[in-house]
């Protein structure tokens, strides 16, 4: 993998064999992607365009270009092998700086171009955001929530520090807004538990607090983004008017019916349930268990095909740093299991490049390959619209900084 940096200086020409522009149902072939001062100045056949003695030109015959892909949904303070052990580095300043940095590298290694990460304690996920902004490591674009809303005592001490009643919230958000998060992390209900299939840990907050959450994080700009599963949890979410449903396991059909009407975004991350058996801890789980989390992909994978068929905004993110789910690396698990689930190809690709910007509050400058739009690119051999695959290893990673 090349990675290639761009920056407001940078006059280049790519020549691409083919190009997916991030909205059509096709590729083009034969396309001039014409880089000046850093951005995307024109997207044109190769026999109109015209070149250039001051721009640079790079041949990728025979590679598919398209925008970078974006992870909506990411805890860069995790590395998804050991959770224990990434809590115990959050105590160890160069370890955990280096285990970030790595993170951030193989994220961009993997052709994301912009992440958004759903909070930790120690607010790691701004330092990150601080060093690929400064340049002092190669990474995606970080969409930063610091440290996500919780209730003490709950589910997500790992998060965020806890709350305890509205005043508490509203204090937390205001202090998140100080360090300049993007977007709020709340957290509605725990987890879903693999004792019994549809349980899931218990609701956090009730609906006057969560209203008190959203109002609070709107009244500064900051799109919500909400941890929740159940039906129970998401109708909570949907009241309070939150932007993002954030994993959404066992939600229902009419409920996929007011997230379409209204634009809610969903991030199902089948990732952070299925790749559970996918690692060497999964014998871990009784028998009974790995056939809970099975059932439980399964749905979320049938529930995936209904909203898409319904028109919900589907954004892909996989949770990376959950156990099983490695940054980057992880990436093509989560746009398989939608393929396997019947959506299309050009769906997917969609939902992880111009949707995703668009949930991120990056629709005007990333997910698209358009005039205007920052030049942050993959090129990979094949074509992704018909074989997700070819994205498992990009060719070349156009990055701006
Ligand atoms: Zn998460």
């Amino acid at each position: 993998m090349k990675l290639v940096y761009i920056n407001p200086e940078t006059n280049l020409d790519l020549l691409a064999g083919s190009l997916w522009d991030g909205r059509g149902e096709d590729c083009r072939q034969q396309v001039v992607i014409s880089i000046r001062q850093g951005r995307i100045a024109a997207v044109r056949p190769q026999e109109t365009a015209v070149t250039e003695k001051n721009a640079r030109q790079i041949n990728l015959a025979g590679l598919t270009v398209l925008p970078g892909l974006i992870d909506a949904h990411v805890h860069l303070a995790l590395d998804g092998i050991d959770f224990q052990a990434s809590l115990a580095r959050w105590q160890d300043p160069p370890a955990r700086e280096a285990a970030l940095a790595r993170a951030l590298r193989a994220s961009l290694e993997h052709g994301l171009v912009a992440i958004r990460d759903g909070g930790d304690r120690e607010g790691l996920n701004l330092q990150a955001r601080e060093w690929v902004r400064t340049g002092k490591y190669p990474g995606p674009r970080v969409v930063a929530t610091g440290m996500a809303v919780t209730k003490k005592g709950k589910y997500g001490s790992f998060l965020g520090p806890g709350t305890t009643d509205p005043a508490s919230i509203r204090e937390l958000i205001a202090g998140l807004v100080n360090r300049n998060v993007d977007q709020v992390k709340v957290v509605v209900s725990g987890l879903v538990t693999f004792r019994r299939y549809g349980e899931v840990g218990s609701l956090e907050f009730d609906a006057a607090e969560l209203a008190t959450a959203v109002k609070a994080a709107h009244a500064a700009g900051r799109p919500v983004m909400v941890h929740v599963n159940s039906a129970a949890g998401v109708d909570l979410a949907l009241a309070a008017g939150v932007d993002s449903i954030e994993h959404g396991y066992f939600l229902t059909t009419a409920q996929l019916e007011t997230m379409a009407a209204r634009g809610t975004y969903w991030v199902p991350t089948v990732a952070a349930i299925a790749n559970r058996l996918l690692t060497t801890k999964r014998d871990d789980y009784p028998e009974g268990e790995r056939d809970i989390i099975r059932r439980t992909q399964e749905s979320q994978q049938q529930m995936i095909a209904r909203a898409y068929q319904l028109g919900v905004k589907l954004v892909v993110g996989t949770d990376a740093g959950a156990p099983g789910v490695y940054h980057g690396e992880s990436y093509l698990d989560e746009l398989l299991y939608w393929h396997r689930a019947g959506v299309p190809a050009v769906a997917i690709l969609r939902a992880a490049t111009v949707t995703a910007a668009a949930a991120l509050g990056l629709g005007g400058e990333l997910g698209q390959v358009k005039p205007g739009y920052r030049p942050c690119l993959i090129a990979v051999r094949g074509n992704p619209l018909e074989d997700l695959k070819v994205l498992a290893q990009p060719e070349m990673v156009f990055i701006d900084f």
